[in-house]
This record gives structure tokens, C-alpha cells and sequence, in this order.
């Protein structure tokens, strides 16, 4: 499931590739993804309209086009700007047909992302959709989210996945940020120290900058808008590796449930004392 980085890679990726083209169409396959594809709200405003451009908030992708595209990838969600005369393939359901003769495509095999469309004007609207939606890691501070998690007792991995506390974060790079600030996942959030906490953003910030240099981590079929893989997942110190043995310390990594997902952890390199 694409996280931060993944997102991030895709929209640096598509930015040369799409600013300054113009929709000529909008086509769908008809299917729905978790929710309908707006076709018919979409080819009222879109076509005429230039991409001015394409930026990330959380795990989603901000298209900017005489109105607002929000775009959520789900689990095998992918976008690659491909020549309008080559067949779609099987999983394509929604091309945006430019002038240029290309089109963006968006792919989707299990069809569990989303598409939502605000015409112009949509500050407002982008405002609303994002009302719940954590502070992004880089625009983060230790000390306002130890704040703001005083009194949580969930465990410090769940905090982390929920995005209402910080955004973009998911199972892989939850898991190695607690490993690389040496903190047991299960611990309860409230019971992080400031230490800790400007521990645990360090290594959020770390993690995930390391990952957008690798354009990313390719678990099954994430892939970049040039339809290459990343290759974060060579440096994984946990995520994956239950029964391994950890590069740091050579205890055998651990592997939990939280919140209903896989948990890896180092049970001696996690469970350092303050
Ligand atoms: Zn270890």
C-alpha cells in the first residue's frame, strides 16, 4: 500500500510529465473504485482545462486543473502518462486524455483507491477534506505531539497509522521509524517521554527522506510514474523480517498484531530502558 514516500515519488515523478497539458476527454471503464469515479462531474469542468499542477498531502495526490483532483492510490493504485494509441490494459480505469496525444492513466487491480473532484473553486472544499487529517512528519514538532497525545493510551504504532496525529505514515514505515528510535511499538502512546518523542520524529523524518531517495519501497506491484519499482525495501530493518535475525543486535525479530496489522520489532533493540 503506498505511504508517504511512495506518493511523493509518484507525484515528483508525474509533475515534468503532466504540468502544462491540457485534457482534451476523460475516460472511464465504468467500474467503480472504493467509491464511483466522478465521470460525469469531471468531464463537465475538465476538458479545455490545463494541469497547473500536482503536489501531495498525506497519501494522497493534489492535481490542480481548473478545479481540484484528489487522488488516493489504496493498495495497487498506480498513474503513468502513457501514448493515447497504445490499448489500455486490463486494470485501467480512468484515462485523462490530453492534447498532446497522451493520457494519464490510472490503474488499479483491486479497484480500493479513489478519485474525488471539487470544481473550482475548491480551497475550501480541500480544506473540509483534509479537516481531520494529521500535520505532514517534515512540518512536525516532538513537543506538540506529545502534547497532543498526553493521555493516549493506545500503542505508540497505532498513534502513527492513524493519520488524525501525523500524516502519511503506514505499516512499513511505522515499523522501521520505532525500530530506528529504539521504541517497542506496543508501548502506550502517553507514556513516550519528550526524548522519545524527538527521537521518534527524527527517525520518521530519517526513514522517510531515505525512502524518497530510493523512490520508495516495492513490497508486490507499487511502481513509480515511470513504471519502475523503488528500492527502500534493501534496507528494511524489520518490516517483513519475523524470524530474521536483526543487523543491529542479532536478536530474531519479532512479529506482533496492532490495530489489526503486522508488527515487526527488535524485542532487544526496542526495549531499551530510558
Ligand atoms: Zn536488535
Amino acid at each position: 500500500m503506498p505511504e508517504l514516500p511512495e506518493v511523493e515519488t509518484i507525484c515528483q515523478g508525474l509533475a515534468p510529465l503532466i504540468i502544462g497539458k491540457t485534457i482534451a476527454a476523460i475516460k472511464s471503464s465504468g467500474k467503480s473504485l472504493r467509491q464511483p469515479v466522478p465521470l460525469a462531474e469531471m468531464t463537465a469542468a475538465l476538458p479545455g482545462q490545463t494541469i497547473k499542477g500536482i503536489r501531495r498531502r498525506a497519501k494522497y495526490l493534489l492535481i490542480e486543473c481548473g478545479g481540484l483532483l484528489i487522488i488516493h492510490l489504496g493498495m495497487t493504485g498506480n498513474l503513468g502518462l502513457f501514448p493515447a494509441k497504445m490499448p489500455p490494459e486490463k486494470h485501467c480505469h480512468v484515462r485523462f486524455h490530453f492534447n498532446s496525444g497522451d493520457e494519464l492513466r490510472y490503474r488499479d487491480s483491486r479497484r480500493f483507491g479513489r478519485i474525488v473532484f471539487f470544481p473550482a473553486p475548491f480551497a475550501e472544499a480541500e480544506r473540509q477534506f483534509f479537516a481531520t487529517t494529521g500535520p505532514e512528519p517534515f512540518a512536525c514538532d516532538a513537543a506538540w505531539l506529545a502534547a497532543k497525545t498526553s493521555g493516549m493510551q493506545a500503542p505508540v504504532k497505532a498513534a502513527l497509522l492513524n493519520g488524525t496525529l501525523i500524516a502519511g505514515i503506514g505499516n512499513i514505515y511505522a515499523s522501521e521509524s520505532l525500530f530506528r528510535a529504539r521504541i517497542g511499538p506496543q508501548r502506550a502512546t502517553a507514556s513516550l517521554t519528550m526524548a522519545e518523542w524527538q527521537r521518534l520524529l527524527a527517525a520518521i523524518q530519517e526513514v522517510l527522506r531515505e525512502a524518497i531517495i530510493c523512490g520508495g519501497s516495492t513490497i508486490s506491484d507499487y511502481v513509480n510514474a515511470q513504471q519502475k519499482s523503488g528500492c527502500f525495501q534493501m534496507n528494511f530493518m524489520v518490516y517483513g523480517r519475523s524470524g530474521q535475525t536483526c543487523h543491529q543486535c542479532g536478536a530474531t525479530i519479532t512479529q506482533t498484531r496492532i490495530a489489526g496489522r503486522s508488527t515487526f520489532f527488535c524485542p532487544q533493540c526496542q526495549n531499551a530502558p530510558e
